[in-house]
């Protein structure tokens, strides 16, 4: 992993590479490469001890043109001000590639939440909701989980907020448990929509999915669900990996069965599907058909992009190449399809969860993926439609080029005021 790349530095060269093919003039570029606003909070929290503990804690809101704030909250001790401000504003060109109305927004708190117990936990994140309070809301700004949080942690900043504000509002935020206004099918979206990508590329590319070979670095929630998902469609999935590092088998092995093995004990290490254990970085450069980067950002650098030897790269985390990565993979004809298409099943089936919020009805788990299935399909050829017509060079800045169009519209018709 490259140490050196910044997350805020490499969006907006992301934001600049699509523009070009765009007429943009460069006042309302400014504008699409910066958050509106950020909050950052220190939160002072009582530990089981008795000691207080103070944690920075960030909120961005990148852009709101197309709707409220959308956004993940993210626990872990590499979480930085420009992080967020990334990871926001790759949000705004997630929401707008799927076509769903929201902007763009993302926070985080600087922590390793296993260092903490239970009740620490609920505490910090209690007090993280109240700083939130004032900014969030139903149509205002609607946070979701991200890295190192889940149905647990939306549970108590939907409370803390519903008490603050003596009411019920359970669109305040999504990822929920299903009891407390949660959607059928949150769980797998991210994975679902990794696959649904990697399907309708590999058709768009005449590749065939049945035997093909998969790679996956990061076997958390996205990965692995997006591993059993293509092994669904007929892959072989013969390698994956964690933060301890990764396990092999030429042979392929059952994506569920490592899931499974991972949950109990902790890690792939010790998988007795595999036949080999391996560095991350030997994972990131097999012989594969296809490699699905989906831990965290910044996992392929220009000079690990030389040896990846896999023809289509599906990206379940967000920002995984950096921009170096990015242009060695574009010169070697290596087709990359981008985070803020193939990731987009979270915050899809996070709209998905607060229009049943807000309409106080069910979907069926049917009805969610089949929704799904058709955003993402939709998406996907808006994407290739791009592709096609603008000479752009790669898929991504396709999907930035419908995306920044989509934002720039709805900032036009809105005019600018005051
Ligand atoms: P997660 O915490 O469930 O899983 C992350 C996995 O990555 C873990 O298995 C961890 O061990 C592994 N990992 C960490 N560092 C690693 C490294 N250096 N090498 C290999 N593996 C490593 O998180 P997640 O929710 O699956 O998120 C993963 C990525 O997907 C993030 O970039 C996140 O922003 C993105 N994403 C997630 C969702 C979602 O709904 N969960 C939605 C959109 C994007």
């Amino acid at each position: 992993m490259s140490e050196e790349a910044n997350p805020f530095e490499s969006l907006q060269e992301q934001v600049d590479d699509a523009a070009a093919y765009l007429d943009v003039s460069p006042d309302v570029l400014e504008r699409l490469k910066n958050p509106e606003r950020v909050l950052e909070a220190n939160l002072s929290v009582e530990m089981d001890d008795g000691r207080l503990e103070v944690f920075r804690a960030y909120r961005s809101q990148f852009n709101g043109d197309r709707g409220p704030y959308k956004g993940g909250i993210r626990y872990h001790p590499n979480v930085s001000r420009d992080e967020v401000k990334a990871l926001s504003g790759w949000m705004v060109y997630k929401t707008a590639v799927v076509d769903i109305p929201y902007g763009g927004g993302k926070g985080g708190i600087v922590i390793d939440p296993n260092e903490y117990s239970e009740s620490e936990l609920e505490r910090i994140t209690r007090s993280f909701a109240t700083e939130l309070r004032p900014i969030i809301g139903e149509d205002r700004d609607v946070p979701a989980p991200d890295v190192n949080t889940g149905q647990r942690e939306m549970n108590w900043i939907k409370d803390t907020y519903e008490k603050l504000e003596n009411t019920t509002a359970p669109g305040v935020i999504t990822g929920k448990a299903i009891d407390s206004g949660g959607s059928e099918g949150r769980v797998e979206a991210t994975g679902r929509s990794t696959m649904f990508t990697a399907r309708e590329a590999f058709d768009y590319l005449d590749k065939e999915m049945e035997g093909a070979t998969v790679a996956v670095q990061g076997y958390g929630n996205a990965g692995s669900i997006a591993a059993y998902l293509i092994e669904d469609l007929g892959a072989n999935v013969v390698a994956a990996s964690d933060s301890s590092g990764a396990v092999y088998n030429a042979d392929g092995f059952d994506a569920r069965e490592a899931k499974e093995f991972k949950a109990e004990t902790g890690s792939l290490s010790g998988f007795d599907g595999a036949t080999e254990e391996m560095s991350n970085e030997d994972l990131l450069t097999l012989n594969v058909d296809l490699l699905v980067p989906a831990a965290l950002e910044n996992a392929i650098d220009g000079d690990l992009a030389h040896d990846v030897q896999a023809d289509v790269v599906v990206e379940a985390a967000n920002g995984p190449l950096t921009p170096e990565a990015d242009d060695v993979l574009t010169d070697r004809d290596v087709a990359v399809l981008p985070d803020i298409l193939a990731n987009a099943g979270g915050v899809t089936v996070s709209y998905f969860e607060w229009v049943q919020n807000r309409q106080r009805f069910h979907w069926s788990e049917e009805r969610v993926n089949d929704e799904l299935e058709t955003v993402i399909v939709d998406a996907f050829e808006d994407l290739v439609e791009a592709y096609e017509s603008n000479d752009v060079p790669n898929f991504r800045t396709a999907a930035y080029v419908v995306a920044i169009q989509r934002v720039v519209d709805a900032y036009e018709q809105g005019g600018n005021w005051p």
